[in-house]
């Protein structure tokens, strides 16, 4: 497959990090409901439900914070990072995962557009810092002090991260690979469509058919952490 390509964007979802045991939205690592299903995103993922209840939606936050760190990558994250290690043409992981287990694999050419657990943003003076614990007890500002912090994490409603760079990306793919993504949630949903426009072939890796199935070109159903590892070694294994 690697030969006639040289530009790659790949969009990565809930879905490769659920090996690892972190929630998707619709289930919980475990096959039960997910920490998702237990609060309506009405709830917990909107700035109106931020300003409403922040106890709530920081305690949904911290308590997402505290697990991702118990996590570690699993054998798709280690695929991706091989292949951003050894990929000599352009390469861009998007992820909608606010946790940060492509980082922990090693990847490099990440971008979180949906934002990142690990960080929180000061709502008083716009700079986002590095951040480990909780937020609930209102710690102060690294930077002004404010008592302002929120989590670091693109709400519904809000601008996901670094469009331009993803569209500028895009525009120049001549290869998109979707793993682990529902296709429900936009802007992502979309990047099958934009990269379709400008002759990139599409490749989709999930555990079923997302819903914009019929956009790819290619659709190979199973677990992340076989299929990954899979297509990666055929990008780069010869
Ligand atoms: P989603 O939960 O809507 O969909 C996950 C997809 O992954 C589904 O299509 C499912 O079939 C598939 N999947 C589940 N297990 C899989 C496996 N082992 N291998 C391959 N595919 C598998 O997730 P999404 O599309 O990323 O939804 C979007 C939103 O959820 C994003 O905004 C994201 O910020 C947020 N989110 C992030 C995390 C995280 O950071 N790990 C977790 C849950 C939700």
């Amino acid at each position: 497959m690697a030969g006639q390509f040289r530009n790659i964007v790949i969009l990565t979802g809930a879905g490769i990090s659920a090996e690892s045991g972190i929630d998707t939205f619709r289930s919980g690592a475990d096959g039960g409901p997910s920490l998702w299903e237990q609060h309506r995103v009405e709830d917990v993922a909107t700035p109106e439900a931020f300003a409403r209840d922040p106890d709530l939606v920081h305690r949904f936050y911290d308590m997402r914070r505290a697990a991702i760190q118990t996590k570690v990558p699993n054998p798709a994250h280690d695929a991706l990072a091989r292949l951003d290690a050894q990929w000599s043409g352009e390469l861009l992981i998007v992820t909608q995962n606010v946790d940060d287990l492509h980082e922990r694999a090693g990847a490099r050419r990440v971008v979180h557009m949906h934002g990142e657990h690990l960080k929180a943003l000061c709502e008083a003076c716009g700079v986002r810092s590095d951040w480990r614990g909780a937020l609930i007890d209102r710690p102060p500002c690294p930077v002004c002090q404010a008592r302002a912090l929120r989590p670091d994490v693109v709400w519904f409603g809000e601008m996901p991260y670094r469009m331009g760079e993803i569209y500028a990306a895009l525009r120049k793919a001549d290869l998109f690979v979707s793993i682990g993504t529902s296709g429900a949630v936009y802007p992502a949903a979309g990047f099958v469509r934009d990269a379709r426009q400008v002759g990139a072939a599409t490749l989709e890796l999930n555990l079923e058919r997302s819903e914009g199935s019929g956009w790819f070109h290619e659709t190979r159903l199973g677990p992340a952490s076989a299929l990954v590892p899979a297509w990666v070694e055929e990008m780069v294994g010869l």
